[in-house]
């Protein structure tokens, strides 16, 4: 029987992967819930032969992809593809696919989360009162709708945030390397990214992670951002230097920081995300019980369409 390996999972079991893959003829073999090393899933690759792998967080390295040789589809358990080896893939003649749209409103509202509760002092509030003061004359809180948000990567996610943060009344800024052709919609305002940086109180990024946007944000840019501004990271950690950003939280520009990314996950350093200016999520910015069901489920059908010869919905040629 045909084997698919399911070389990660970041929920309790692996069962709709199981009841999908198992109900169309071919055999499951699972690693380690938690991502193994790129080692151990080459020796995965070399144990099952699979003609199909979905990862979720473990990287698919080209060693890993040349062990299969009858792979067919390597299939992300998510959006973002930077842990998979692309171009190995399509040498070996597989598919690489996503699910590029089933956490599209629960990346956005963890964003709007974010800047509401830097604006309105939600998290650091909740610490002091929790840690037994009740203090409000020290508020330094903001005004939503006078705020200018800079958005950088219109794509999905992007737009979703733009078109919540407009009831707020906030002035939205956008920057995308490949604007849309019929330019931005009414009510954004396009510019290049140094504007953005310089005028925004809180720069969101949406930006895939590439080789051209891996630090985007990094010293220089950082330097250009507005005193006391909030930088919010959704996307992925290698968005952001680091070191860079420390930096920036102590001695300025930068007021804030919103990370549920951060690079060096799941172990980011403590002195970034313990950093009493920083609010940190474990990177769930795409969860919900809604989202990790669709998700599942649809990563495990397109598996299933591509290994029984049909059209995959959503495959993603190497860049
Ligand atoms: P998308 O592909 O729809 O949009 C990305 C946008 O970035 C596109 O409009 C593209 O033109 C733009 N872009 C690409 N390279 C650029 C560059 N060098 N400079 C400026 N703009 C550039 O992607 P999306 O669905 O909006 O998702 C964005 C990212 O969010 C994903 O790549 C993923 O890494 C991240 N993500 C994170 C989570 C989470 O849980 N935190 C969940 C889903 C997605």
């Amino acid at each position: 029987m045909k084997t698919v390996l399911l070389t990660d999972y970041a929920w309790p079991d692996p069962e709709v992967e199981r009841s999908v893959i198992e109900s169309a003829g071919f055999s499951l073999a699972i690693g380690p819930a938690k991502a193994s090393p790129p080692a151990a899933i080459v020796a995965l690759a070399k144990q099952h032969r699979p003609v199909a792998i979905m990862t979720c967080w473990a990287e698919v390295t080209a060693p890993a992809i040349e062990a299969c040789p009858d792979l067919k589809i390597v299939q992300r358990i998510g959006v973002g593809l930077d842990n998979i080896d692309r171009v190995a893939a399509a040498a070996r003649g597989a598919l690489v696919t996503n699910v590029p749209d089933y956490c599209v409103e629960e990346v956005s509202d963890h964003a709007v989360g974010m800047l509401l509760a830097w604006a309105r002092g939600i998290v650091a509030f909740d610490r002091e009162v929790k840690g037994g003061k009740w203090d409000a004359a020290g508020a330094k809180l903001r005004r939503v709708s006078d705020l200018t948000i800079g958005i950088t990567g219109f794509g999905r996610i992007g737009r979703r945030t733009a078109a919540k943060m407009q009831p707020f009344g906030s002035r939205v800024l956008v920057y995308d390397r490949y604007p849309p052709s019929g330019g931005f919609p009414e009510g954004v305002t396009g510019v290049d990214s140094d504007r953005l940086l310089s005028e925004s109180d809180v720069v969101i990024l949406h930006l895939p992670l590439t080789p051209e946007t891996r630090n985007f944000i990094d010293a220089a840019s950082l330097r250009r951002m507005k005193p006391g501004s909030l930088l919010i990271n959704v996307s992925r950690g290698g968005l952001v230097d680091n070191d860079a950003l420390l930096q920036a939280l102590e001695k300025g520009p930068l007021g804030a920081a919103a990370l549920d990314v951060v690079e060096g996950e799941p172990n980011p350093p403590r002195a970034l995300i313990g950093h009493p200016k920083v609010i940190a999520t474990p990177h769930i910015a795409f969860a919900s019980t809604a989202s990790v069901l669709e998700l599942r489920r649809r990563s495990a059908e397109e598996v299933v369409r591509v290994l029984t010869g049909q059209k995959p919905h959503h495959p993603c040629p190497p860049p």
